[in-house]
């Protein structure tokens, strides 16, 4: 036996006075019990006592069943439902619980073993009610420059998207879709089971609310078509490599009236020639010459914009310093970046005989003042 609507409201275990837990032995016991006590034979003329009986009887036809316990007991644990039982017979206030459309459709096919409705004719997939249309990926390539300063661009890209010819009503041109008359467009039909409120797919439009007569040559009549797309996007200023953006409702098309999905780009950025990016902030390495390092130096370097800025070198800047040039970062909103310059100290590969003779002077000048000295080893 498959499993019953009745499963979702009614409490076995309460009607024969036994825990979830209990044991087959003491299921049964209870239910010899309770079948002797209400039985029609004793009770002649009783109609509360014949109610019982027949509550005793169908509650001990499932959960004195070790096959259908199981199945009974799988039921009971689903989410939405799980927490009514706890409450018992006093109802849930309000009367009860409603499912929509296509969502307990699937709960309660998966469970009784039914083929989801709307397989047939309307195609695999479809006439189960709306549905959001698909998420789809992207990937967006972008210079250093455009992910710093935000752009609007177009992404191609290929995937269902509603049928050109018909403007996804799926009714070839020239005719129009009627409404459903079974659901007068709503596409779901309600089956009230007394605490429970189901919500079910209308079977004559398969959920879609409407009917086609003549469906589009294109697309069949689904509305859908495979095709390649242009999405016009907005890239924020300050974009990181790798970075996802969502774009809310740009993927695919929804079906029968369902909302359209998302579509995700992931930046891919070029990195740049000279500069790097922290957050915020741009870097860049710059060289100075050992002269400049000591004595100090104004010194000119490149920003992103094409411009160029005066950077003070403090004297006795060691390599590998950082120093920070306010607002010359990735522009943003509400707070530009700067540009963190780090100082590195050329050490020139050729030296002419002039400059050898400076450095050997220095080196002599230098005598005796190792900048090893706390290392605390004698050098000779
Ligand atoms: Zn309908
Ligand atoms: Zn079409």
């Amino acid at each position: 036996m498959a499993p019953q609507r009745e499963w979702f409201e009614k409490d076995y275990y309460r009607v024969l006075g036994v825990g979830e837990t209990a044991t087959a032995k003491e299921i049964k016991s209870a239910y010899r019990k309770l079948s002797r006590q209400y039985h029609p034979d004793t009770n002649s003329g009783d109609k509360a006592a014949e109610e019982r009986f027949k509550e005793v009887s169908a509650a001990y036809d499932v959960v004195g069943d070790a096959e259908k316990r199981k199945e009974y007991d799988e039921v009971r644990k689903l989410g939405p439902v799980g927490g009514m039982f706890g409450g018992g017979g006093s109802g849930a206030p309000g009367g009860g619980f409603r499912f929509q459309g296509g969502d307990i459709g699937d709960v309660l096919g998966g469970l009784f073993g039914r083929p989801r409705r709307g397989g047939g004719a309307s195609g695999p997939g479809r006439g189960t009610g709306p549905h959001r249309g698909q998420d789809l990926e992207a990937e967006l390539h972008l210079d250093f420059e455009d992910a710093v300063r935000g752009l609007t661009t177009t992404i191609h890209l290929t995937s269902e998207a509603a049928c050109s010819t018909c403007m996804g009503t799926g009714a070839k041109p020239g005719t129009a879709p009627r409404t459903c008359v079974q659901c007068n467009g709503r596409g779901v039909l309600d089956d009230n089971q007394g605490f429970f409120s189901f919500s079910q797919p209308c079977p004559a439009c398969a959920g879609r609310g409407y009917t086609i007569d003549d469906p589009c040559p294109t697309c069949g009549g689904s509305g859908i078509e495979h095709r390649p797309r242009e999405v016009k996007v907005r890239i924020p200023a300050g974009v990181a490599d790798g970075q996802r953006i969502r774009l809310r409702g740009r993927g695919g098309p929804g079906r029968n009236g369902g909302p359209p999905g998302d579509l995700y780009v992931t930046t891919r950025v070029t990195p740049h020639r000279l500069f790097g990016r922290r957050g915020d902030d741009l870097t860049l390495t710059v060289p100075v010459t050992f002269p400049e390092a000591v004595l100090g130096a104004d010194v000119r370097v490149p920003t992103l914009d094409g411009t160029s800025v005066k950077v003070r070198i403090p004297a006795g800047t060691r390599s590998g310093r950082t120093l920070r040039v306010k607002g010359k970062g990735v522009p943003k909103s509400r707070k530009t970046g700067d540009m963190l310059v780090t100082v590195e100290v050329a050490v020139p590969q050729k030296l002419t005989d002039d400059e050898r003779k400076a450095v050997e002077a220095l080196a002599a000048a230098n005598d005796g003042r190792s900048p090893r000295a706390h290392l605390g080893i004698e050098e000779g």
